[in-house]
């Protein structure tokens, strides 16, 4: 924001996320839901809205939004509906998109998120279930507009929030967090390139201290974090220049369009009556059970959250290791067997936050395809404990297991990589050093001390770096006392 206006405007921003579920079959039909079939390939007459024909709800979608309703502390309702909302678009055979409206499966919760290190409640309103449109594909060849029905009833949740997010920051952690959550839940991949995590965006100013709620804007078409806080950064600033220029914020749907980094007005924003919502006669109600409640309730993994805190508590590891290594379930489940073989939380931790996380980024891989397995890092922390090499040879060590997968103490009996401990070896090198430099000794003689280093460095040189540092600077010291 400019610099004049920054104290003068609150942010107020509330998210719509969609995230794909990623149960095997569509949510009415049973056509697939993988992603990257040829075109229309995975249609049947109910997802293709054929006349003649009924939904069937799939229950695991019920299964899926519920444990999402759990992981978010919502409520789940024991009685939700779907509803028809109707609108005309290519994509979207029915003429309506079977949705939840009055009633959804989900309601309240919230979800916590770190700024600068203090927690922020992030309010939930609702989660509902719904199905995918299609897909219109535009400019493929000449001035036609193809239609690809394959993601027509892929299954949805929408999690919508409060208005409770105030920066672009927030926004960003709140997705971030939100993210994370359905893929420890393994209910959605996250995957924003593909659509399968996506959000809109609503945003409006206000002055400081005023509480009612201005008028928004409804930002589309996002599909990065990058991209996320990029329009909600240019949203902010379009709305406060509109404002101090006197003019009035307009409701309506605005669209990001990435290569211009701006936001470009779509429609004015449609009400909920334009879309005549009435209950679905096709469906009966969702009845959730308490019984099926706590079913869904026993496939809850243990949550990004509590696995941080029981890393922090148990592990004795600084809150930001918990972080990165909590960041997702397989990276967790990476550091605990580690950890697990040779029980050194920090220095493992050090090891994959550090040298592994850098070569797997590097290689743009995830950890479940490392070539480096838990217990070569476990082996290789104690090798370097138990003094058979020092902590520099180990940074080549652990290049050669990532470039080889190789056990680590393979790698240093073939390298020839052992530290050199044994004191008449190390007493040899350290007198070729003296030898070879007689000014610098006795410069050491005549107590300049600095020059300790110098002669550590030479010996350590000439051992390859194999030599124990340790006792070399003792053997040194002695040497020329
Ligand atoms: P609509 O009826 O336009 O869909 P809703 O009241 O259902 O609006 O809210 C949709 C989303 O917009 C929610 O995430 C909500 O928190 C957010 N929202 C509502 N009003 C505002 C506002 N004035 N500024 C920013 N976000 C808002
Ligand atoms: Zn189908
Ligand atoms: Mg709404």
């Amino acid at each position: 924001m400019l610099d004049k206006t920054k104290d003068k405007y609150e942010v107020v921003i509330g998210l719509e996320v969609h995230a794909q579920l990623l149960t095997k079959s569509k949510i009415f039909c049973g056509c697939s839901t993988k992603f990257g079939a040829s075109p229309n390939t995975q249609t049947c007459p109910v997802c293709l809205g054929l006349p003649g024909v009924l939904p069937v709800l799939n229950k695991e979608v019920v299964n899926f939004a519920i444990m999402m309703g759990f992981a978010t502390n919502g409520d789940i309702a024991p009685n939700s509906r779907f509803a028809r909302k109707n609108y005309f678009y290519p994509d979207l055979p029915k003429g309506y998109q079977i949705s939840q409206y009055e009633q959804p499966l989900v309601i309240g919760g919230h979800v916590d998120i770190s700024i600068d290190g203090t927690v922020k409640r992030i309010g939930l309103t609702r989660i509902h279930m719904e199905e995918d449109a299609g897909k219109s594909i535009h400019g493929g060849g000449g001035n036609t507009s193809l239609v690809d029905l394959n993601r027509t009833g892929v299954p949805l949740i929408e999690i919508v929030s409060e208005p409770d997010i105030r920066s672009s920051e927030e926004a960003v952690e709140y997705l971030k967090k939100l993210r994370e959550i359905v893929r420890y839940l393994e209910i959605c991949d996250g995957n924003m390139d593909e659509g399968s995590f996506r959000c809109d965006a609503n945003v409006s100013i206000r002055p400081v201290g005023e509480t009612t709620l201005g008028t928004k804007a409804e930002v589309k078409n996002m599909n990065s974090f990058k991209f996320i806080q990029k329009a909600l950064e240019y949203e902010i600033e379009r709305q406060v220049e509109v404002v101090e220029g006197g003019g009035r914020i307009i409701q309506e749907t605005r669209l990001w369009d990435s290569d211009k980094g701006i936001t470009v007005s779509m429609r004015s924003k449609e009400e909920a009556h334009d879309y005549r919502y009435f209950p679905e006669p096709d469906l009966v109600p969702v009845e959730v059970s308490v019984e099926w409640k706590e079913e869904v309730r026993k496939r809850l993994p243990e949550l990004p959250d509590e696995k941080r805190n029981r890393f922090i508590r148990d592990y004795e590891i600084p809150d930001y290791d918990a972080m990165v290594l909590t960041s997702s379930r397989a990276l967790a489940g990476f550091y605990e067997e580690a950890v697990r073989v040779y029980r050194k939380p920090k220095a493992i931790s050090n090891w994959i936050m550090g040298d592994l996380l850098r070569d797997l980024n590097l290689a743009g891989i995830e950890v479940e395809q490392s070539p480096v397995k838990p217990h070569q890092i476990a082996a290789m922390v104690k090798m370097i404990d138990d003094g058979i090499i020092s902590g520099k040879i180990a940074k080549t060590v652990f290049e050669d297991m990532y470039k080889t997968s190789k056990d680590p103490d393979v790698i240093v009996k073939e390298k020839g990589l052992v530290q050199i401990t044994d004191e008449s070896a190390i007493e040899g090198i350290v007198d070729k050093v003296i030898a070879e430099n007689p000014i610098q000794a006795e410069a050491f003689r005549g107590g300049k001390d600095k020059l300790i280093g110098f002669f550590v460095g030479q010996v350590m040189k000439l051992s390859g770096g194999k030599a124990n540092p340790a006792a070399v600077n003792e053997i040194i010291k002695r040497k020329l006392s």
